[in-house]
C-alpha cells in the first residue's frame, strides 16, 4: 500500500462534494471525484490540479443509484490509489421540497433513490476497501433535515434520517472492521442545491425561501472543514451551521417547543 491517503467523493462535481475535494486535495490527499456530472467532474479536477499537480486522483462518472456501476468505479479508484481507500464520502444528493400531497410519484422515488438506496449502495460497495486500509472511515452527508422532520420537506428529511439511521448502525455493525463510520448534518450551505426549485410545480429556488424564512446560509468551506474534522476526530454526528446547531440544541433540550414552532412557522424550504 501506498503512503498517500486515499479518499472517494460521490457529488464531486459541484458544492460540498467540490470543496471537499479541494481541502483533502491541498492535505495532500488523492482525491476521486465521482459524479454524473461530466463537465462538473472536469472543473472541479482543474481546481484540484492547482493545487496538487498533475497526479492529483482520478474522474469516475458514476450514478450512485447503480449497485454494479459503484463496483466498477471503486476497483479503478483503488487500483489508482495503491489499493486504498481511506474515507468514502457518500455525499451525492438532491432535495425535494413541498407539501407531501403535491408531490409526483417520480420526484419521490428519485430522491429516495439518489439520497438514501445512493448511499447504502456506496456503503456496501466500500466496505471490503474500507476494511483492508487501516484507519478508515465512512462519511455520508445527512442534513440538518435528519434532526427534526421539517414541515414542507418531509421526503428530504425522511432520506436524511435514513442516512443518519444507516451511520449509526453501521458504526456498530463495523467497529469489528476497524472502519469509523461518521455523518455530517449541514444546515442551509452556499451551493448551487440553493438555486434549484424545491419540486417540479415551483418556480422559486430553496434560496429565496431561505432568505424569506431569515435563516442564514453557510459558506461551503465551513463543510469541508467539518468533513476534515470528523474523519480525524469521534464524533458520530456534525451540525454545520447556525441552524443546524440550533435545531440540534431544541430537539434535545425543548422537543415540545420546537415542535409547537414546525407547526406554526413551518414552511417548504427542502435544503
Ligand atoms: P450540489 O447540487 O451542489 O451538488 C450535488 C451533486 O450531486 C451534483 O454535482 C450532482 O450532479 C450530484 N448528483 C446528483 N445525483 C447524482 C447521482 N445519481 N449520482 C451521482 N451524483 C449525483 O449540492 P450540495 O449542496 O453540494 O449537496 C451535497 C449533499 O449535501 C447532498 O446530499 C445534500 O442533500 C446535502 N446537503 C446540502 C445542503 C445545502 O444547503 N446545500 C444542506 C444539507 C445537506
Amino acid at each position: 500500500m501506498t503512503d498517500r491517503k486515499a479518499i472517494f467523493i460521490t457529488g464531486a462535481a459541484s458544492g460540498i462534494g467540490r470543496a471537499v475535494a479541494r481541502l483533502f486535495s491541498a492535505r495532500g490527499w488523492f482525491v476521486g471525484l465521482a459524479d454524473v456530472n461530466e463537465a462538473g467532474l472536469a472543473e472541479t479536477a482543474g481546481l484540484l490540479a492547482r493545487h496538487a499537480g498533475v497526479n492529483s486522483g482520478t474522474i469516475h462518472k458514476l450514478d450512485v443509484r447503480d449497485r454494479a456501476a459503484w463496483d466498477v468505479a471503486l476497483a479503478d479508484f483503488t487500483e489508482a490509489s495503491g489499493g486504498r481507500l481511506d474515507v468514502l464520502f457518500n455525499n451525492a444528493g438532491i432535495p425535494i421540497g413541498g407539501k407531501i400531497i403535491d408531490l409526483g410519484t417520480e420526484e419521490i422515488e428519485k430522491v429516495l433513490d439518489i439520497n438514501l438506496k445512493g448511499v447504502i449502495f456506496g456503503a456496501q460497495a466500500a466496505h471490503k476497501y474500507l476494511k483492508a486500509t487501516p484507519g478508515s472511515c465512512l462519511l455520508n452527508t445527512a442534513s440538518a433535515a435528519g434532526i427534526y422532520g421539517t414541515p414542507g420537506a418531509s421526503i428530504y428529511s425522511a432520506t436524511k434520517f435514513g442516512v443518519r439511521a444507516i451511520t449509526e448502525s453501521l458504526d456498530g455493525e463495523w467497529d469489528e472492521d476497524g472502519i469509523c463510520v461518521r455523518d455530517l448534518m449541514p444546515g442551509f450551505i452556499d451551493t448551487p442545491l440553493l438555486e434549484q426549485a424545491p419540486n417540479r410545480a415551483s418556480n422559486e429556488d430553496i434560496r429565496g425561501r431561505v432568505i424569506e424564512a431569515g435563516l442564514e446560509i453557510t459558506p461551503v468551506i465551513a463543510v469541508a472543514e467539518a468533513a476534515w474534522a470528523a474523519v480525524h476526530g469521534e464524533k458520530l454526528h456534525t451540525t454545520v451551521g447556525k441552524t443546524a446547531d440550533r435545531l440540534a440544541f431544541a430537539s434535545r433540550w425543548m422537543p415540545g417547543r420546537l415542535r409547537k414552532q414546525t407547526r406554526t412557522g413551518g414552511r417548504a424550504l427542502g435544503g
